[in-house]
């Protein structure tokens, strides 16, 4: 979709740091990290966000469960334990309105909700 930042990297049209991807979805360092460790999955197809995902694309559901699993290998979070958030519309605080999940670890994030 023109104009989403996340298409945008998808594209290619702007710089990330690619951490995994695969033919399904992408995952990048997040630009302001929260954490340590702070990854942003995402889908290669276009969502708003939760509220908006096809529940029929069972291959989608299964890639980007399998994606936070390769994120937390690859990044070193799995065995210490880790956080995954997604924001949806005005109250959760959603800014890229592009579906993505959070994955945060790297340190004790204790019982905050980020
Ligand atoms: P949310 O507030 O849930 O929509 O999260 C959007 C996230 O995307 C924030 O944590 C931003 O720091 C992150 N972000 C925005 N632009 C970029 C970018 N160009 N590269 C990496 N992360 C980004
Ligand atoms: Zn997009």
């Amino acid at each position: 979709m023109s104009g989403c930042i996340f298409c945008r990297i998808l594209n290619k049209e702007l710089p990330s740091t690619v951490v995994y991807e695969d033919e399904n979805v992408m995952a990048i360092k997040d630009i302001k990290p929260q954490a340590p460790v702070h990854v942003i999955i995402f889908p290669r197809k276009h969502f708003t966000g939760m509220m908006d995902f096809d529940l029929q694309d069972k291959a989608l559901s299964i890639a980007l469960i399998n994606a936070i699993q390769k994120v937390a290998e690859v990044t070193g979070i799995a065995e210490g334990g880790f956080r995954v958030i997604n924001n949806w519309g005005k109250n959760g605080g959603q800014t890229v309105p592009h579906l993505h999940y959070h994955v945060l670890g790297g340190a004790d994030l204790g019982e905050k909700i980020v």
